[in-house]
């Protein structure tokens, strides 16, 4: 694969980093390490996940406020639909409101039985996400994502319910849409066309997820809907017990996705990083996003 850079869209780059809130001090720490060392490559937000329930929402909104208080990054908060009701809701949304925080990631989310299990809306809650948007607007939420599949959500019975979805969620007031990861970069070219004839705009982001331990990448994959292709499945096979070498495929893996995208004039990227720095840093450094002013000096001339 190509190691270039586009000259006409390197310096347009926008990345955005996931985490998820933390359980313990020794995560809180690892965590903390990670937003350290991502900071100075100037993400334009980052975002910390919400648990099924509001199982994390002390903890999500203490990550949200650390962040905020002692970094530069500007954090954008997951909320969720479920098992909560709509006045629970709006008090998340106002101690977030409180806190400065405008920015969300607003979902419908899973039963708190796990993927898989029956949705069923709260009798007295926001019955979907786009509603829960609807919320936010009107709560002064100024940037508002939302999720999309590319390869159609599981409970989807087909492309043209998931994209009506997504167009209620943006009717409603969403900014932009992040993906679920994906390793097939045609069927999310084919999405995105797909979402315009639909008359839908706004910004859709692709979701990368460096696969830090493929087998649970595939399992995980398998319960939403992503397609693990054969020749992926190739690249890490044996490598279960060679952390490095996985480590130095996984970066090439998704290096080799997140350029391609770059040839296909995808510009903005949302990494997943399970709270982890190392494959993100990699994979930035190869699109020409770089920590340190001289580092950034010194980037290589696209070929
Ligand atoms: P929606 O956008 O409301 O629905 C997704 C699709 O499912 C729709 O397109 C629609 O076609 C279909 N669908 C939904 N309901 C029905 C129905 N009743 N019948 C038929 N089809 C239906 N989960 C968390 O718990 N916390 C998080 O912080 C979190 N962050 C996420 C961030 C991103 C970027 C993404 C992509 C996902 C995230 N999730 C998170 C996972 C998400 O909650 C699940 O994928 C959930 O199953 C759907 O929520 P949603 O907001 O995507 O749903």
């Amino acid at each position: 694969f190509r190691f270039s850079r586009r000259p006409d869209i390197g310096d347009r780059i926008k990345v955005s980093f996931e985490f998820f809130p933390p359980k313990n001090d020794l995560m809180e720490a690892r965590l903390w390490e990670t937003t350290t060392r991502l900071q100075v490559l100037s993400p334009d937000f980052v975002s910390v996940t919400y648990g099924a329930g509001g199982s994390t929402r002390e903890r999500t909104a203490r990550t949200v406020g650390r962040i905020r208080r002692e970094t530069d990054l500007d954090p954008a908060a997951h909320l969720t639909c479920v098992d909560a009701s709509r006045a629970e809701v709006d008090e998340v949304i106002a101690e977030f409101m409180a806190m400065g925080v405008t920015r969300f990631v607003a979902l419908r989310g899973d039963p708190a039985e796990g993927v898989g299990a029956r949705y069923r809306p709260h009798p007295s809650g926001y019955a979907n996400a786009a509603e829960l948007v609807g919320a936010l607007k009107a709560q002064g939420a100024t940037d508002i994502s939302v999720s999309a599949y590319p390869e159609k959500h599981p409970e989807s019975p087909d492309f043209a319910t998931d994209v009506d979805m997504l167009k209620r969620k943006v009717d409603n007031g969403a900014t932009r849409a992040i993906t679920q990861f994906f390793f097939d970069n045609d069927s999310f070219e084919r999405y995105v066309e797909r979402i315009r004839r639909a008359g839908i705009y706004v910004p859709i982001v692709p979701g990368i997820l460096p696969v830090h331990n493929f087998t649970q990448v595939a399992n995980f994959s398998a319960r939403c809907g992503t397609h693990v292709p054969a020749w992926l499945a190739e690249r890490f096979e044996g490598l279960e017990d060679d952390p490095q070498t996985h480590a130095l495929v996984a970066a090439a893996v998704a290096a080799e996705q997140v350029l391609d995208l770059v040839e296909r004039g995808i510009t903005d990227f949302h990494f997943y990083t399970m709270n982890r720095a190392d494959l993100v840093v990699a994979i930035c450094h190869m699109i020409g996003i770089r920590g340190s002013t001289a580092a950034s000096e010194n980037r290589p001339v696209a070929a």
